[in-house]
């Protein structure tokens, strides 16, 4: 499966998650996160219509999650803490 992300000009990598359990592929990882601000960035990523989209991305099976807006701005102060297991969610489905 692929994700765009758009214009990779605008997508921030903020740095990687402590270590995490990936809910696909079961194996211990450092999930890159990512944000972007646009309030539209390709029509195959549905959850990015407005404000700031955080990404997570497992580096063994490229799933891609979504965590909280609060969670990640803590996560951006510095505390790889704040995100946590339970925090990973599914990207939504598709919305035409
Ligand atoms: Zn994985």
């Amino acid at each position: 499966m692929e994700y765009r992300f758009g214009n990779s000009k605008k997508v921030k990598e903020l740095g990687l998650t402590c270590d995490l359990t990936c809910p696909k592929c079961t194996k211990k990882v450092n999930f890159s996160v990512f944000s972007n601000s646009e309030s539209r960035l390709n029509a195959d990523f549905p959850f990015v219509k407005s404000g700031n989209v955080y990404i997570l991305v497992c580096p063994e099976c490229s799933s891609v999650f979504t965590v909280d807006e609060n969670k990640a701005k803590t996560f951006k102060k510095g505390e790889k803490l704040a995100i946590g297991n339970f925090d990973l969610k599914e990207p939504k489905a598709f919305e035409v």
